[in-house]
């Protein structure tokens, strides 16, 4: 880790799978994340969000160009510690939860924190401080199936904190939401961004994308930042 880099740099990062025949899903960019930064990635289906998505997320490597995350070159570090990596610096928010159905809330987020791990009475500290954080103190031993969708978000929201990631990467994490619970998730990333959370959306919702500071567009593999509306516009 290096505390004065960015959370995220790509320099000329690029995909292109290899086919037949090769599908140039992303072509080469740039984009630097500070710390603080709340980003929303959108675009239409087929454009190379995904894509984005999991090279940010560390789940595929760029096929040319290099990411760095929180200063560290992922091409040079191995697979092990890119592993390590995406475990302890990144907290990823889906759009169907992914909880699991037996467990408690607390449990849900206590088991996010397994394979970094953190002893048994930290994990559960943190996972109890985790679900405060996102307003859920009193449904900690609730299963996924006594809570609401926008509850169950919540925990998966906490699940992704407790881990102290650098980085928020959520995956359209309102799809599955109606649009007024939706929008308690967004006042919720809201807030973690105004406690300085670094926070990078995927999603093809304008409401959604607007809650974003910065605005990238992918179209047809093309990474782009347009400048974001300012706060209160339409
Ligand atoms: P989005 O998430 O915006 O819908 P994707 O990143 O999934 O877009 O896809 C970007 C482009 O790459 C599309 O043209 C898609 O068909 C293509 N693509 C995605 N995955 C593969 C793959 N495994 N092999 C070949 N082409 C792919």
């Amino acid at each position: 880790m290096n505390p004065g880099a960015p959370v995220m740099e790509m320099r000329g990062v690029g995909l292109t799978y290899p086919g037949p025949p090769p599908v140039e899903a992303l072509r080469p960019f740039d984009l630097t994340v500070h710390h603080g930064d709340y980003l929303a990635v959108v675009g239409p289906s087929g454009a190379g969000k995904s894509t984005f998505l999991n090279i940010a997320g560390l789940l595929d490597p760029p096929t040319t160009g290099r990411y760095l995350l929180d200063g560290q070159d992922t091409a040079s570090i191995g697979d092990a510690r890119v592993t390590a990596l995406r475990g302890n610096r990144i907290g990823f928010v889906f759009q169907s939860f992914h909880l699991l159905a037996h467990r408690s809330a607390r449990e849900n987020v206590e088991l996010g924190m397994v394979y970094q791990r953190v002893p048994h009475r930290e994990r559960r500290h943190r996972a109890s401080q985790a679900l405060h954080r996102v307003g859920l103190a009193h449904r900690m031993d609730a299963v996924p199936a006594r809570l609401s969708g926008g509850e169950r978000q919540r925990v998966a929201v906490a699940r992704a904190l407790a881990a102290e990631p650098a980085l928020l990467l959520c995956d359209e994490p309102t799809g599955n939401l109606d649009s007024t619970t939706a929008a308690t998730v967004l006042d919720l990333l809201d807030a973690l961004h105004h406690q300085g959370m670094t926070i990078i959306t995927i999603t093809h919702d304008p409401n959604v994308a607007r809650r974003a500071r910065r605005i990238i567009t992918v179209h047809d593999g093309v990474v782009d930042e347009t400048p974001a509306p300012g706060p209160g516009a339409a």
